[in-house]
């Protein structure tokens, strides 16, 4: 039976905005603005969307580094969202973070060896068990000890990610909050580290939450994935529904952007429908649905309502009044959004990413 590690709930994170002579609170910006997920030990979640989106604030609102100003983060069955001086010593312990930057995350002027023994040095570990350790942990990130005494400057980019995934995991964790871990490398690179973890995931029983604008990464490696807009969710829901069949506009643009490798793939991308415009500042999020400013499909409902989640007919989640009913009718003229949130599975366009009409909820 599935076991959730992590459930965050309406989470938000709201940063001051002050002004003046006095520094008064004038607004603020609206980071991560009801945001809730789970995910399940041994699984993999993605949080998707473009920067801006607030994924990275999620991810270190989770461990802390941010203080939530509302909702609630559970870990484990416990509420860790304000956590004690006992409570964070074990998160450290048992949650970790990959950063984007392999090379900022490493200390100059420590060797390999050193870097990787440190984390466990901190938290007690015997000195002999630790340099055992520290090879198999070598010998997991494909490594070998000839790495040992070598320093940051000596090793590539996919070299040093591997060895702040060795630090991660030196203490084994239960969750990694990886953000962006890929991105400053090369493609082939990236392929590389992807599939590193996915092998270290199976091995060691570990829990990812993967945080990337890059969404072709994880449309093979994410057990779920949701997408984030001026922070909040936007879709979420199992990987191969939002990425076969994705039903918000602001998911359709993001997919049919990325680039394709198979006709498989090919067949289920969404016709393009390119992102107009800039994200908004989350200091000003627009009224109504905030993906509105960018949004083909506008109504006036769109402008004054603000969609709540719907079920798509036991799809994703999604927040689009296209696929509410009590908003259907103000969409029947436009075809390509469809009258209601029911998707034909068995329409022979049922992969092709267009938005499929059926007649039923009319
Ligand atoms: S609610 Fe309206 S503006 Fe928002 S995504 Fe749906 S159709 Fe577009």
């Amino acid at each position: 039976m599935s076991e959730t590690l992590l459930a965050v709930d309406d989470l938000e994170k709201y940063f001051p905005v002050k002004s003046g002579v006095l520094k008064r609170t004038t607004g603020h910006v609206k980071a991560v603005d009801g945001v809730s997920f789970q995910i399940d030990r041994g699984e993999t979640m993605a949080l998707i969307g473009e920067s801006g989106s607030g994924k990275s604030t999620v991810a270190k609102t989770i461990v802390g580094l941010h203080e939530a100003t509302g909702g609630t983060v559970w870990f484990d069955g416990e509420d860790v969202t304000h956590p004690s001086e006992e409570q964070l010593d074990e998160m450290r312990d048992r949650i970790q973070m990959v950063f984007q930057d392999p090379t900022s995350s490493l200390n100059p002027r420590r060797t390999v060896g050193t870097s990787i023994e440190v984390p466990m040095q901190v938290r007690g570990v015997p000195a002999p068990e630790r340099q055992e350790r520290i090879s198999e942990l070598l010998d997991l990130v494909e490594l070998n000890d000839e790495y040992l005494y070598k320093y940051p400057h000596e090793l590539s980019g996919g070299q040093k990610q591997r060895i702040n995934i060795a630090r991660a995991i030196s203490i084994e964790p239960d969750l990694l909050l990886l953000d962006e871990p890929t991105s400053a490398l090369d493609v082939s690179v990236q392929a590389k580290i992807i599939g590193l973890l996915e092998d270290l995931q199976r091995e060691l029983d570990l829990t990812y939450l993967f945080i990337t604008h890059d969404l072709s990464l994880v449309r093979n490696f994410a057990d779920e994935t949701a997408v984030m807009y001026l922070g909040q969710i936007q879709e979420k829901g199992p990987t191969r529904e939002v990425f076969h069949r994705p039903r918000h506009p602001y998911s359709r643009a993001l997919l049919s952007a990325i680039p394709v490798t198979s006709e498989e793939e090919e067949s289920y991308k969404p016709r393009h429908e390119p992102l107009e415009g800039e994200i908004p500042s989350p200091r000003d999020v627009p009224s109504g649905c905030r993906f509105r400013t960018r949004c083909p499909y506008e109504t006036a409902t769109c402008e004054t309502v603000e969609p709540a989640f719907t079920d798509t007919d036991g799809g994703p989640l999604v927040r689009c009044h296209v696929y509410d009913e009590n908003y259907a009718d103000e969409f029947d003229e436009v075809p390509d959004v469809g009258a209601t949130a029911a998707v034909d599975d068995t329409s022979s366009d049922g992969g092709s990413g267009q938005f499929a009409v059926t007649s039923d909820g009319e």
